[in-house]
């Protein structure tokens, strides 16, 4: 299953812990929040590992088919 992930920026504390273990799919902007890089779906177990690298809860897992 894949999921796409959205970020809840006003809850982004630019920690950098997602786009650290994630570089392929996260990056940072000027203030060092995070953004996607693509909107592509990607693997529901992995989305999932990269949510909970995230200690203000801000990347949300949305599965698709
Ligand atoms: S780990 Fe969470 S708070 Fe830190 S940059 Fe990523 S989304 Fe933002």
């Amino acid at each position: 299953m894949l999921a796409k992930l959205e970020i809840d920026v006003p809850m982004c504390q630019g920690h950098g812990r997602c786009y650290e273990v994630a570089p392929d799919v996260l990056d940072a902007d000027e203030n060092g929040i995070a953004v996607l890089k693509s909107d592509e779906p990607v693997d529901v177990e992995r989305a999932r590992a990269i949510a909970a690298t995230c200690p203000e809860f801000a990347i949300l897992v949305k599965e698709v088919r």
